[in-house]
């Protein structure tokens, strides 16, 4: 115990909430107590990701246990990876029941860098991953007639909800597992002030009794932890470095 809190004090990780698991020391750490898929931890290591950083060493244990979570650390600590090492392992094989996460950006450049980094860590797992380019494109593709082989949508919030709003909806959410928030301070910013009702709306639509919502951001806001502290399960909210930094 004093040594868990020693390690936190010395990665600047804080942790508020309910019953929070001990931070990973190591990614090989998740095989043995998650079952993390190997492929997942050597594609990190082809990529040159061998250490968690402090993000990832808390923020990956309290997903694991499917806990919800508002996540804080500074530009560049690797939230990425944070939230796709759990959303990968919780979706353990390609399936054909539509997407079963689903990841929020605030805009369509980092979407597509999230696109990316996920295609790498989860290559030779044969997970079908996709972002919204076209809606046109889109609804055809993700409609009520596709085939459903999808595992992973990332997308900013418009065109996920102008699909849920064609009728009948041009997108099924009713199996995703977690969704995930990204950038969240960024789009609850002023004049964003649309992007409540949207998440609502979202929510709404992501209607499995087992859904698990994650927000991840560069900053801390206080509108943003008011909202998950009012909204979210028992959130677990992790902090790296200064809370207002
Ligand atoms: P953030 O979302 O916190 O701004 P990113 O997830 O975009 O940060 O990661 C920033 C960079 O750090 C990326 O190039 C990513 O590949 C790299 N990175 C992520 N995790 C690690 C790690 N554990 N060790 C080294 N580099 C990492
Ligand atoms: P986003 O924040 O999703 O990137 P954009 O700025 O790209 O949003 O604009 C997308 C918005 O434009 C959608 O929310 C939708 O309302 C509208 N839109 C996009 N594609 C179409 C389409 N094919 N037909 C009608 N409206 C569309
Ligand atoms: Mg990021």
């Amino acid at each position: 115990e004093e040594e868990i809190n020693a390690y936190k004090k010395k990665h600047r990780i804080h942790a508020i909430g309910a019953d929070v698991p001990d931070p990973v020391v190591t990614f090989h750490q998740l095989n043995g107590d998650y079952g993390l898929n190997q492929t997942i931890i050597d594609n990190m290591k082809g990529c040159g990701l061998e250490t968690p950083t402090p993000i990832q060493m808390q923020a990956i244990p309290v997903m694991m246990e499917r806990r919800e979570i508002l996540a804080c650390a500074p530009t560049g600590s690797g939230k990425t990876a944070a939230f796709l090492l759990p959303v990968l392992c919780h979706l353990k094989t390609p399936q054909k029941n539509g997407f079963r996460a689903l990841i929020l950006s605030p805009t369509r450049e980092l979407a597509k860098q999230t696109y990316r980094e996920c295609m790498r860590i989860s290559d030779g797992l044969g997970f079908r991953i996709h972002y919204i380019n076209k809606v046109s494109t889109a609804i055809d593709k993700f409609g009520p007639k596709s085939s459903q082989r999808f595992d992973i949508l990332v997308t900013t919030p418009n065109r996920l909800i102008f699909m849920l709003k064609q009728e009948p909806p041009a997108i099924d959410l009713k199996n995703i597992e977690w969704l995930i928030v990204d950038e969240s301070d960024k789009l609850f910013e002023d004049g964003k002030t649309g992007f409540r009702e949207q998440l609502a709306e979202i929510f709404k639509a992501c209607d499995s009794t087992n859904v698990r919502r994650a927000f991840f951001s560069a900053t801390f806001t206080y509108d943003v932890e008011e909202w998950c502290k009012l909204n979210l399960d028992n959130v677990v909210q992790v902090y790296i470095g200064a809370r207002n930094s």
